[in-house]
């Protein structure tokens, strides 16, 4: 009871909060800055960007006679602008305190929590992956209203599992739809699109043949159903055989990278002719074993303040490297993140599209906001140059929700967008680590609050 009471009295809190709206404030303009505006295109300095009631409004020359009236002018020089990252695969009410898998974290504070933790490091539009419980529909149109902040929240539901199958978190019943036919498949496909889901999510992993796959009569029905309600579909996939599966059967999205074996010529001609997009979540196998094979990295507090402190102990006691290393799960997660690598890199050379997402929130390790940066730094490792990882998080991924959504203009600085960017104090086409040295970030066109520390 107490309990109920608490939880009851803390959502009063969260609707009374009063959020700050673009159309309440004058408009902003950025003054000088260098910018990079997620289409790919070089850097261009002395630019001003006026933003108002949250769209960008123009994108022009710094001015250098009289400064324009009736607007906020913010300095920029010495700084690069870019637009909010973007992630295409992540999860909400999963963990508890980022430390652990719970059936009870999904829950309007929590999931308001970490969309904050997004919005707070730059990633200022999420799509959560599947395993939603139906709270979801209800904290999204809170959202659409101004009474809850956050990252911008897209999500695909609950999902479609396998019984006994993937996938295999502590999930609450309500969490996710585990079909047994396919006729059951699409009438939970059918619920989802009741709820005006912003695309559908399926799971296809047999987990190295230890748990039952989907039966490839659920998902063509899941696919076709979806599509009956124009709805994409994002497919989790693990090995080749299942990715070439799901490309017979029309899917559009794959959530993850091939990580079994090198994708072969006639693979990636088929997603160039189908259209099909890949985001390859590389910091996802590495982060089973970043921390102990590079405990360095948990040294800044950009770091530790997105892992908090019951994430940071059990990394850091002083067991968890020893026996992490000598795991075979690590053995493994390594093998998958080489070969995730190298996929990734002859697709997007081939010219398949290529989505960003991180699968952050799913497991403790995959740390909201942090896990965005880490895979802007694994693109890079995997032979990207930053303008390049930059793009993929920002413009392409843009273009990817926009075929989820077409009301959607996220990702671009550019005229009509939604006003959504992040102002650097470091160049991030020199290290493309320096997208961790945050100023501020504008969500909206409105100035989000504590940015996380620089260094
Ligand atoms: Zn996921």
């Amino acid at each position: 009871m107490m309990r109920i009471l608490a939880l009851m009295l803390s959502v009063a809190a969260l609707a009374a909060a009063p959020l700050t709206t673009a159309a309440q404030q004058k408009p902003i303009l950025l003054h000088d800055a260098a910018l990079v505006d997620g289409t790919g295109a070089q850097v261009r300095p002395h630019v001003d960007i006026t933003m108002r009631k949250g769209t960008i409004e123009s994108v022009r020359p710094a001015f250098t006679k009289k400064s324009p009236k009736n607007v906020d002018i913010v300095d920029c020089t010495g700084k690069v602008v870019i637009p909010g990252l973007i992630s295409a695969h992540s999860h909400l009410g999963v963990l508890l305190n980022n430390a652990e898998t719970s059936s009870n974290a999904y829950t309007p504070e929590n999931v308001t929590a970490t969309l904050n933790q997004f919005e707070r490091y730059g990633v200022t539009t999420i799509v959560s992956l599947g395993v939603n419980r139906d709270l979801v529909y209800d904290l999204r149109d809170q959202q659409r209203a101004g009474k809850i902040g956050g990252a911008t929240l897209l999500t695909a539901g609950r999902g479609i599992g396998v019984p006994n199958g993937a996938p295999g978190m502590n999930l609450a019943q309500d969490q996710i739809y585990r079909p047994a036919t396919p006729d059951e498949a699409r009438k939970d496909v059918d619920e989802m699109a009741g709820h005006h889901v912003d695309l559908i999510k399926l799971w296809l992993d047999s987990g190295h043949g230890k748990i039952p796959s989907m039966d490839p009569a659920i998902y063509t029905a899941v696919i076709d159903e979806a599509h009956k309600h124009h709805l994409k579909v994002a497919a989790h996939v693990y090995t080749l055989a299942d990715a070439k599966s799901l490309v017979n059967a029309n899917v559009d999205i794959f959530a993850h990278s091939v990580r079994d074996q090198t994708v072969d010529s006639a693979f990636t001609q088929s997603l160039l002719d189908r259209k099909t997009w890949y985001i390859p979540t590389l910091a996802l196998d590495e982060a089973f074993y970043l921390y102990a094979a590079s405990p360095e990295v948990m040294q800044s507090q950009f770091f530790q303040q997105a892992a908090g402190p019951q994430l940071l102990a059990k990394l850091q006691a002083p067991d968890y490297a020893e026996k992490n290393l000598s795991s075979e799960q690590t053995e493994q997660a390594k093998k998958d993140h080489a070969i995730a690598m190298q996929n990734l890199k002859t697709l997007r050379d081939a010219g398949v599209s290529i989505g960003f997402g991180t699968d952050s929130g799913a497991v403790p390790g995959r740390i909201p906001g942090y896990s965005e940066h880490r895979e802007l730094e694994d693109l890079v490792a995997a032979g990207l140059t930053p303008l390049q990882a930059i793009t993929l998080a920002t413009g392409e991924n843009g273009r990817l929700l926009r075929e989820i959504n077409p009301k959607l203009s996220v990702g671009l600085i550019q005229t009509d967008y939604s006003a959504d960017l992040i102002i650097l104090s470091a160049d991030p086409l020199l290290d493309v680590r320096n997208t961790r040295h945050i100023e501020a970030v504008y969500h909206h066109g409105v100035l989000v609050p504590n940015p996380p520390p620089q260094n």
